[in-house]
């Protein structure tokens, strides 16, 4: 069993992670500056305040906890917002991750778990996004991500710091046992400002973009359980404990929904009417990003069983409705 410093353990997939180490038995260790995170979300484990930015900070937290590993969930993570303040994403993003690898690496912990993601591939055309896609970031969001990845592997051959990689696709839903669940300040993903939109606590759902080069013209992407992607990282400490090389995994279904197939799913499932307006293309959006998803089942025995989109959407209901954090 292990000790795992969670970085981010009290935003929303770090939360779902804290769980489901903890469920595994391992020890998650949140490291969070609550920025976006929300303190009722840490409830798996003892949790550390503290910046990235700070890395005297760090090396204390490393010192009073002797991690095994460290999962690394921290990070500005808005692809529209990264358009507009491209600094603040080069800055904290790298920054941060530059800092805590190395401070693991000080510390002589040798296994980091980093939370990247399809936007450093980009549209390729409608290819099926596998591994081996070339990544071409088209915000920089996306490029901060790839970046890092690359300084992981620049860290690897230095030091010996092995990584696994997950490029998450859309992260959606919640915790079934409600105990955590997505919220953010400002919410800027679709199901939840969808759910905000049907029981009224906002007017109605935007669609960012009705002429797009795709079936019914708005946007396409592969949504994945928040508790899937969670048992994932799991599996990648698993991997890494096992001595597994450094290896990237994609965490997606394979299959993609469109913005109109979503709320028409949200329809059905909440039985609810949605209020909907049309609107312009958000800046920085890839027309369709879908997973191609075979690496991460064949070779971390990873099965995404909880993420039909009308299971996605069922928890991530339940949770808006039954809980809600406060600051
Ligand atoms: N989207 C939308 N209206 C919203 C929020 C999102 O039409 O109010 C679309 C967005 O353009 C994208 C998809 O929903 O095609 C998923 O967006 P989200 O922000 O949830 O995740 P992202 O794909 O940016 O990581």
């Amino acid at each position: 069993m292990g000790k795992i410093l969670v970085t981010g353990g009290a935003g929303y997939v770090g939360a779902h992670a804290c769980k489901a180490l903890s469920r595994a038995g391992h020890t998650p260790i949140t490291f969070d500056n609550y920025s976006t995170g929300w303190r009722d979300a840490v409830r798996f484990g003892p949790a550390e305040e503290g910046d990235l930015m700070d890395r005297a900070r760090l090396d204390e937290v490393f010192a009073a906890h002797a991690p095994d590993a460290v999962m690394h969930f921290a990070a500005l993570s808005q692809v529209g917002e990264s358009v507009r303040e491209p600094g603040r994403y080069w800055l904290e993003n790298v920054t941060g991750a530059v800092n805590l690898a190395e401070a693991a690496v000080a510390a002589g912990c040798g296994r980091f778990i980093f939370s990247s993601t399809c936007a450093t591939y980009g549209d390729q055309d409608g290819v099926v996004l596998d591994e081996e896609t070339p990544q071409r970031p088209e915000n920089p969001y996306g490029a901060s991500k790839r970046a890092i990845e690359e300084i992981l592997r620049d860290f690897e051959a230095a030091h010996g710091l092995r990584h696994v990689i997950f490029r998450y696709f859309n992260v959606a839903g919640a915790d079934p046992e409600g105990e955590v669940g997505e919220q953010h300040e400002p919410e800027t993903h679709l199901i939840p400002l969808m759910l905000d939109a049907i029981d009224g606590k906002r007017d109605a759902l935007t669609v960012f973009g009705t002429d797009y080069d795709t079936p019914d013209g708005t946007c396409i992407r592969d949504y994945v359980h928040v508790c899937d992607l969670a048992d994932a990282h799991v599996l990648g400490y698993g991997w890494l404990d096992k001595g597994g090389p450094s290896r990237a995994f994609n965490l997606g279904t394979g299959h993609g929904y469109s913005v109109r197939e979503v709320i028409e799913h949200s329809r059905r499932v909440t039985n609810r009417s949605v209020p909907v307006v049309e609107g312009a293309r958000r800046a920085g959006d890839a027309v369709r990003l879908v997973s191609g998803s075979e690496r991460a089942k064949a070779e971390l025995g990873w099965t995404p069983a909880r993420s039909s989109l009308d299971r996605m959407i069922e928890d991530a209901w339940h949770w808006h409705q039954t809980g809600r954090f406060e600051r």
